[in-house]
């Protein structure tokens, strides 16, 4: 099931901020883009596993500060990113892409429950793989588990697209006028910096287990398209 050299088998992590497109719920219109772009790649033969956020529902970080117990304000927040799932599998279909979405915590009627050997399969077969539900375990992060997911079906990269900014900088962009992208960063300088890349757990796994990581902006039209394809966008953390 290793994946031929000739293949490129990556796995991109779409933030729920993104497809909220700043609110609560589903910007259609940013959805629908994404889906295109995605669409595009698969079709000059990229294999695309995506592990959709929820932040643009809840967080269960969040929710326990408005007094609902972290847990089970997880298992909201990871019930979010199916819905998320489900929007995006949509606009992918309609823009002719066959797409599957497995969650982590199984809903038979929705999605197919998380089977990494199908999923790959599916890969092999040109469709679109989204997982859901994240790790199906609370205090995790999607950020965490799209590098496992990455790991477990042997993607190469994992491409973390956010919104409102473009890579990693030495400061947060939107207050210091003198930060600095970088376009590349170790894996030990985001986390001894604190870089807010993504969070710690996330780093530690992929340094132990030397996946890299491009942190890339979803903003710009055509940008999920050419950093699916190779190209290099944003920054690179890696050894
Ligand atoms: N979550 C969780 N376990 C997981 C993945 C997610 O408990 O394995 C919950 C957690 O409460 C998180 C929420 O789901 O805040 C939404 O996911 P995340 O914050 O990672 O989404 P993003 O920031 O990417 O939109």
């Amino acid at each position: 099931d290793n994946q031929p050299d000739s293949v490129r088998r990556v796995l991109l992590k779409l933030s729920g901020e993104a497809f909220g497109g700043g609110s609560v719920g589903v910007d259609v219109a940013v959805v629908r883009r994404i889906a295109k772009e995605i669409h595009v790649a698969v079709q000059q033969g990229v294999q695309v596993a995506i592990v959709v956020g929820g932040g643009n529902f809840f967080r269960g970080a969040e929710l326990s500060q408005a007094g609902i117990e972290r847990s089970r304000g997880d298992y909201m927040g990871m019930l979010g990113t199916v819905m998320n799932c489900l929007a995006l599998q949509d606009f992918l279909e309609q823009a002719g892409q066959a797409t599957r979405v497995q969650t982590a915590i199984t809903m038979g009627q929705v999605a197919e429950p998380y089977i990494p050997l199908k999923a790959i399969r599916h890969l092999e077969k040109n469709r679109v793989v989204i997982f859901g539900a994240g790790a199906g375990l609370p205090y995790f992060s999607t950020d965490t588990v799209s590098i496992q997911r990455a790991l477990e079906i042997h993607c190469t990269e994992v491409l973390m697209g956010k919104n409102g900014v473009d890579g990693v900088y030495t400061a947060d962009p939107r207050k210091d006028q003198h930060a600095q992208m970088f376009t590349q960063l170790s894996y030990n300088r985001a986390l001894v910096d604190n870089l807010a890349v993504m969070d710690a757990s996330a780093l530690s796994m992929a340094r132990d287990n030397e996946m890299p990581i491009r942190v890339f902006g979803l903003e710009e039209d055509g940008n999920v398209t050419r950093t699916l394809m190779g190209e290099k966008l944003g920054t690179l953390v890696c050894s």
